[in-house]
């Protein structure tokens, strides 16, 4: 899968995104990225879907169409 961020926002800031982290396109900023893993579902919140069985990659935005 190949991803350009350049092409993506962050979802917090509205910066050009340079990261994806917890199923959320982010800029570089800690603040960003801390929201974006509260809003993932707070700490372990990927990893107990792997916990589950699930994939720690966001295959539920595609599961949501
Ligand atoms: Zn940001």
């Amino acid at each position: 899968m190949a991803i350009n961020f350049d092409d993506y926002e962050c979802q917090f800031c509205g910066k050009t995104s340079t990261n994806f982290v917890f199923a959320a396109f982010v800029c570089d900023d800690p603040e960003c990225i801390e929201k974006a893993r509260i809003e993932r579902g707070g700490p372990g919140g990927h990893m107990k879907r792997k916990a589950e069985g699930g994939p720690i990659i966001p295959v539920d935005l595609e599961d949501e169409i």
